[in-house]
């Protein structure tokens, strides 16, 4: 059976990567940091393992490691927080906050599974990044700094990695309808606004990003490693189509 610990996985985007590797016949670490929340999860999916943890601890990581037993063929660095506001008025605290679970976090989480994976000869590792370390956005902080870090992390995973079989790869997604979004978009109006900016006219789902982490982490992408996926229904390329422009003449 194939092993997978996916973190973040407690709600939103992680939870349905978790589901979704659950179906493809993975068995599951649950990480996350809320223990009854970790649990909750962990009882809805067949064989998964619950498993709390700190992702920017490293004590903390090990120890699930430990715990989860088997070497992960997959892991899915998918924690992450958003600490809002104008760079003007952020605190240093919350941009080493943000930094440290959407990015350290994730040094620490694929460290832990890297040196196990590379004993093994095999492996796969998918960082979820967002748009934002692309573009960035007004108001997030140092979240755009802290997922553009983490793209640059997995080329640098890539090539240090790779040689001892393990593939590492990112994907960004755009404008999700789930867990740290989801009160955003509650609103009909913002959804209206957002979704209609996007070409594919709609706001993506915690299941879009899913299914590209899963094929990223499946043998379809064997020959696949450094890159960073965005899964945003085409909006990072609108920006040109989204700037006035003079009505054609006639
Ligand atoms: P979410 O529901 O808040 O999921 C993030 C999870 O990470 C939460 O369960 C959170 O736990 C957990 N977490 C936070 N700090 C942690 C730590 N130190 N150790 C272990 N787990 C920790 O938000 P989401 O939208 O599903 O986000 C999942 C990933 O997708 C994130 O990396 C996010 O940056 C990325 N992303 C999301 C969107 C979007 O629109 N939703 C777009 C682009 C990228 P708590 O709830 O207890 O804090």
């Amino acid at each position: 059976m194939k092993q997978a610990i996916v973190t973040g996985a407690a709600g939103g985007i992680g939870k349905a990567i978790a589901e979704l590797a659950a179906a493809r016949g993975y068995r599951v670490g649950v990480l996350d940091l809320d223990p009854e929340a970790v649990g909750q999860a962990a009882a809805s999916l067949d064989g998964a393992v619950p498993l709390p943890a700190d992702v920017s601890d490293e004590a903390s990581v090990e120890a699930a490691l430990e715990r989860f037993g088997e070497t992960p063929d997959l892991l899915v660095n998918c924690a992450g927080i958003l600490r809002v506001g104008p760079l003007a008025e952020l605190s240093a605290d919350d941009f080493r906050a943000v930094v440290n679970v959407n990015l350290t976090g994730a040094f620490i989480a694929g460290r832990a599974a890297a040196t196990r994976m590379m004993r093994r000869g095999s492996g796969c590792i998918v960082n979820v990044t967002s748009v934002v370390g692309i573009d960035p956005s007004p108001g997030s902080g140092a979240y755009g700094a802290a997922k553009a870090g983490l793209a640059n992390l997995t080329r640098l995973m890539t090539l240090e990695w790779g040689p001892a079989g393990i593939r590492v790869n990112a994907v960004a997604p755009g404008f999700i309808d789930a867990g740290m979004s989801a009160p955003f978009y509650a609103d009909p109006a913002v959804r209206a606004l957002r979704g209609g900016g996007v070409p594919l006219r709609r706001l993506g789902t915690a299941e879009d990003v899913a299914r590209t982490v899963l094929f990223l982490a499946s043998d379809e992408a064997s020959y696949i490693s450094g890159e960073e996926i965005v899964v945003d229904g085409g909006v990072i390329h609108s920006v040109l189509a989204q700037l006035p422009r003079k009505a054609p003449e006639g």
